[in-house]
């Protein structure tokens, strides 16, 4: 028994100097330029749980009895490395990756994942999301063209050559698209649990929130909640009003958030640095603050210009760097605009 011992031992070592020296060079300013502009970092938050880094995104890794299960995985250009990194903190391999939602900071490494031996799990929405992310183009061609038959055959009436184009646009209008992504994935419906010998770990939809489909993962054991990009720790948060993501929704994934809890919870947003209770409790009276500031100006008849030029609504958050992120406070206050518009449109 003493050889697999010392194996086991040697194995240790060597993967722990490995997230060492990961967590070394984390503070060198060569790390960036070795790595192409990629730099994946490992930070640990419990024995079983650590989550990675990447530009201002992070991964969540948690190292169970068999094998490791990453929640979201990055862009494609940093899921070599991050998959590199996560398999060092462990001696099982990666085995599971659960995307939050469809955005591609957090799929887009998802065909890497896959061809590396990862099961990919996502719920039926995501996925969906995914494809006709992937699928933009063809989707708008089609729209495209089923418009444009259309109108010519309205213009054709009801002759020969409008029958012709009326058979063209049924055919187009049945063609099914392939529905399937380039690499397999396994789907649930809502909400989803992963019992993991030592942990339990549930995965929670939130709808027309941040992206339209968003899951969030809380880790009953650890008291850790990974949120996606239902928290922009420090930032504005993007709202992506394509996929019916909306203000409304974003507050109420919020506090459906702050309801999993407790002052000893970790958080580990999509986004910026980790925090606690308090941190989203702020977080969501910053959002209540700068919806009501905007929706107040919106109905005593200021426009979308007079409202981006009232600071005071924004100063406050402004002053601790909300607006510097990925949304722009001039982005931030027109999305609200536009939630102020929808709720109480004006009359023509
Ligand atoms: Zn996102
Ligand atoms: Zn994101």
């Amino acid at each position: 028994m003493k050889k697999p011992h010392l194996l086991f031992c040697l194995l240790m070592i060597f993967s722990a100097n490995l997230i060492h020296a990961q967590e070394k060079t984390e503070t060198s300013s060569d790390s960036q330029k070795v790595s192409n502009g990629v730099f994946v970092a490992a930070k640990k938050i419990k024995d079983s749980l650590y989550y990675l880094t990447y530009r201002t995104n992070n991964v969540v890794a948690f190292l169970g009895r068999d094998y490791t299960v990453l929640i979201d995985g990055f862009d494609a250009k940093a899921a070599p490395q991050a998959l590199t990194v996560a398999g060092r903190l462990s001696l099982n391999p990666v085995r599971f990756l659960v995307n939050t939602h469809h955005h591609k900071d957090h799929t887009g490494g998802n065909a890497y994942y896959s061809d590396s031996g990862v099961t990919i799990l996502c719920n039926e929405l995501t996925y969906n999301n995914i494809w006709a992310d992937t699928n933009a183009e063809l989707i708008q061609d089609l729209k495209k063209q089923r418009g444009e038959l259309a109108e010519a055959m309205k213009s054709a009436g009801k002759n020969e050559r409008g029958k012709e184009l009326g058979a063209k646009l049924n055919k187009l209008s049945e063609q099914n698209l392939d529905m399937a992504l380039d690499y397999p994935s396994m789907t649930f419906l809502d909400q989803f649990k992963m019992n993991l010998g030592n942990e339990t770990v549930t995965f929670h939809q939130v709808l027309k929130a941040h992206s339209g489909s968003d899951l969030f993962a809380y880790f009953e054991n650890n008291n850790v909640l990974a949120t996606g990009d239902l928290f922009f720790n420090g930032k504005y948060p993007f709202i992506d009003e394509d996929f019916k993501g909306s203000i409304d929704g974003y507050l109420e994934g919020v506090k459906k958030l702050i309801s999993y809890c407790n002052n000893d919870t970790v958080i580990v947003p999509g986004h910026g640095p980790i925090a606690s209770k308090s941190d989203l409790e702020s977080y969501k009276r910053m959002l209540e603050y700068t919806q009501k500031g905007v929706q107040m100006d919106y109905l005593l008849g200021k426009t979308l210009e007079e409202v981006i030029a009232n600071k005071s609504i924004t100063a406050n958050f402004d002053a601790q760097g909300f607006g510097n992120g990925y949304v722009k406070t001039q982005d931030y206050v027109s999305m609200l605009y536009r939630a102020a518009e929808k709720r109480y449109p004006r009359r023509k």
